[in-house]
């Protein structure tokens, strides 16, 4: 459809009710003339771009140059010649669509870019910034955040990050443009508040001759990286690496070894007595101790540079790790450092050694230290840090504040006495530990009269391990000592809380082994466990073995009388096995005999039964009460009983139970009649036994 009008201000009108694809004009119109019209449609947004032909007879170069610019787009010169007006205006018409269609690809573009989070600088050959898609002023690189930079601090802050751009684009541009392959790499830069910021920069090909820097903020992403890094291998209280980046070092440093054939060196370090600075100080004195401890073991590290490799920076690459509580690791790599590593104890030693300030207080911690060397103490992970532990241990026995290489005797153990070892050794703070109660059945009238109170360690992997297989480790390492005052402890304890519930209690024997009696104090121990729970003395009983007692009369006259003022029975146990004369045990303030199992096993074979009615009556003339333990069958115990044996303990009545069914035993009448009175013991004894645990 064409529209003519007559004059500018009949096209005006026009104009504002239809907006045409082409508009042909003269230049000489009444009124209005053809270049004011042009500059008025040009002025209208609807029109801006709507191709404007000017029609002129003045062929002079002035009026061609007013005409493009006022904004024609053309221009066409009288006479006009039809046939090539058509032509012409579908030329204009294709332009103006291309055009139309050009501002929207761009307009497009604007708003990705400006939604994009993302800088874009064009960047010359040599890498310099050449335009950016917004103004450097107003660019504000710290993105996400309020900048709370002075204003000098900012402009040299936005003058550093545009070096950076030109630094690192500047460094790939070349090959970027060559090959026409983006490249990627990354700036840091310091911000507000120290903070160090960090960019991606992508340097895309643009043209032939400039690349275009992508420059994207990461800084969040790259912190929540961190934290998460942070919280997985560090510990939060020390910032130093835990177990775990621990176990990935380790690992990495005996491969390390492997190939160079290298040596070095992993120090076990547990602070003595730090449980005691928890109890008495608090956790937050503890902590603040754990800090500085970490601090001063890292330092003297640095100090005397036993950081072998070279570059490493701090937190990431230290040689120090806490594996938890007070237990620290360290690494030695250093060749000189690893053959003098006794020299480096103790230098640690001596470090620890001047005392901690905190808060108004003075604090002097000893560590022990477990030294185990790669490859002679173990070639994988495991067996050298268990090594270490165990030598560290070894220190810890020698007398605290020392080091300890693991002894010959510790290298050849078997790796699954090694994992006891230390298993056992946080068995009791992880409470593995549980006691089981035997009963003991008199045998005039038949009644439950005690019970021993037998250790159990529930593995959390193999279960239920026997303290026949417990003792002899917990004795080798010491460790009998803490876990005989628990098991004494535990006894009272479940004592006077069934005392307290109304169920009627019977005395329980506890089994001290012979460390236990003669290192510890024995009796301050047993008072305290008593004073504890408010329990009666006499409902606690010991059994020592025979072997124990036999050691030197003198002595052990002493400690027992000793115990005996605490109020408690004493037994002798094993009785039997060790050769003790009537002389001796005379001597000593003992109430109760256990006849050892392996004689009562025997019955009523000749030998066990002539042996068993000695010990009865030789401790009948002592006035000891006997018991006999390890009663299975009917056999037994008729003999026994023939024989006046006084108490009898043995899976005939009941194997070991845990402390639930005791207490069920202990409320029901207890009473052991029908066990052996109507003939059917044998029967129900079988029974029991296959209920039993
Ligand atoms: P023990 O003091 O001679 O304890 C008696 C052992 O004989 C217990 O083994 C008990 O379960 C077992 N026994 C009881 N009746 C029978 C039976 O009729 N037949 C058979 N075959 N065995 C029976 P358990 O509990 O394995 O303890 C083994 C040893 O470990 C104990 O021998 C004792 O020397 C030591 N022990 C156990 N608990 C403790 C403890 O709390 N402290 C100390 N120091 N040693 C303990
Ligand atoms: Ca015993
Ligand atoms: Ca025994």
């Amino acid at each position: 459809m064409v529209i003519a009008a007559a004059s500018g201000a009949a096209a005006q009108k026009h104009l504002s009710r239809v907006e045409p694809d082409v508009i042909l004009l003269d230049v000489d119109m009444p009124g209005m003339d053809g270049f004011e019209l042009t500059r008025w449609i040009r002025a209208r947004p609807q029109t801006r771009y709507t191709p404007i032909v000017m029609i002129t007879g003045r062929e002079d170069a002035e009026s061609v140059n007013i005409a493009y610019e006022v904004g024609a787009t053309d221009f066409i010169v009288k006479p006009i010649s039809w046939s090539i007006l058509a032509h012409r205006v579908r030329y204009i018409l294709r332009g103006s669509h291309t055009q139309a269609a050009l501002r929207e690809s761009h307009s497009r573009v604007k708003a990705i870019v400006e939604a994009l989070p993302d800088r874009l600088y064009s960047i010359d050959e040599r890498g310099r910034v050449m335009g950016d898609n917004t103004s450097l002023a107003s660019f504000d690189p710290v993105s996400g955040t309020t900048v709370t930079m002075t204003t000098d601090a900012w402009s040299e802050f936005e003058h550093a990050f545009r070096r950076e751009i030109e630094r690192t684009a500047g460094q790939h541009v070349e090959d970027v443009l060559r090959s026409g392959r983006p490249v990627e790499s990354a700036i840091s830069i310091i911000g507000d508040n120290n903070r160090l910021r960090h960019y991606e920069v992508r340097v895309v090909k643009q043209t032939a001759k400039l690349g275009l820097a992508v420059v994207r903020d990461v800084t969040l992403q790259k912190e929540a990286d961190h934290k998460i890094r942070q919280l997985a291998y560090f510990d939060p209280l020390t910032g130093l690496p835990n177990r775990q980046y621990f176990s990935s070092e380790l690992r990495a440093c005996m491969e390390q070894a492997r190939r160079d054939d290298a040596a070095f060196a992993l120090l076990y370090i547990d602070l003595d007595h730090f449980k005691r600075i928890n109890d008495t100080l608090g956790h937050t004195a503890g902590d603040e101790l754990l800090k500085m401890v970490a601090k001063r073991l890292e330092r003297c590290l640095r100090a005397e540079d036993l950081v072998a490799r070279p570059g490493s920076t701090h937190g990431d690459d230290t040689n120090v790790a806490r594996l938890g509580g007070d237990e620290f690791t360290l690494i030695v790599r250093d060749t000189a450092a690893v053959e003098n590593i006794e020299t480096v104890a103790n230098r640690i030693i001596d470090r620890l050694k001047v005392p901690f300030e905190f808060s108004g207080h003075e604090f002097v911690v000893t560590p022990s230290i477990g030294i185990a060397l790669y490859p002679n103490d173990g070639e994988d992970e495991e067996t050298l840090l268990k090594t270490a532990d165990v030598a560290m241990y070894q220190a810890k026995q020698a007398g605290r504040s020392g080091y300890s290489f693991c002894t010959e005797t510790t290298s050849v153990r078997s790796l699954e006495r090694l994992d006891l070892e230390l298993d056992l050794r946080r068995a009791l703070e992880r409470g593995q530990f549980e006691l089981h109660y035997q009963p003991k059945v008199t045998t005039n009238g038949w009644q439950l009269t005690g019970a021993e109170a037998l250790l159990r360690w529930k593995h959390p992997e193999r279960g239920y391990i026997s303290p026949a297989r417990i003792i002899p480790i917990a004795e080798d390492t010491g460790l009998i000592v803490p876990i005989g005052r628990w098991i004494l402890q535990e006894a009272c304890r479940q004592l006077a809380s069934w005392a307290r519930q109304g169920i009627p209690i019977v005395p329980v024997s506890v089994n001290l082994s012979g460390q236990q009696f003669w290192q510890d104090d024995i009796a301050s121990v047993v008072e305290t466990a008593l004073g504890t729970y408010e329990l009666d003395a006499d409902k606690l009983h010991l059994e020592l073995t025979e072997g124990v007692l036999m050691r030197d009369v003198k002595q052990t006259r002493d400690a027992l009388q000793a115990l005996k003022q605490t109020g408690i029975s004493l037994a002798v146990d094993d009785f039997g096995t060790g050769y003790s004369s009537l002389a001796y045990l005379r001597q000593f303030p003992l109430d109760a005999l256990k006849i050892d199992r392996s004689f009562v096993d025997d019955l009523p074979e000749e030998d066990a039964a002539a042996i068993c009615s000695a010990i009865i009556s030789m401790a009948q003339s002592l006035h000891l009460t006997v018991v006999a333990e390890g009663v299975e069958n009917r056999e037994q115990l008729d003999f026994l009983t023939r024989h006046e044996c006084d108490e009898i303990q043995g899976y005939f009545f009941s194997k070991p139970l845990p402390a639930a069914e005791f207490e069920a035993m202990l409320r029901r009448e207890q009473s052991f009649v029908e066990f052996v009175g109507d003939g059917m013991g044998q029967s129900l004894s079988v029974a029991a036994n296959a209920s039993a645990t």
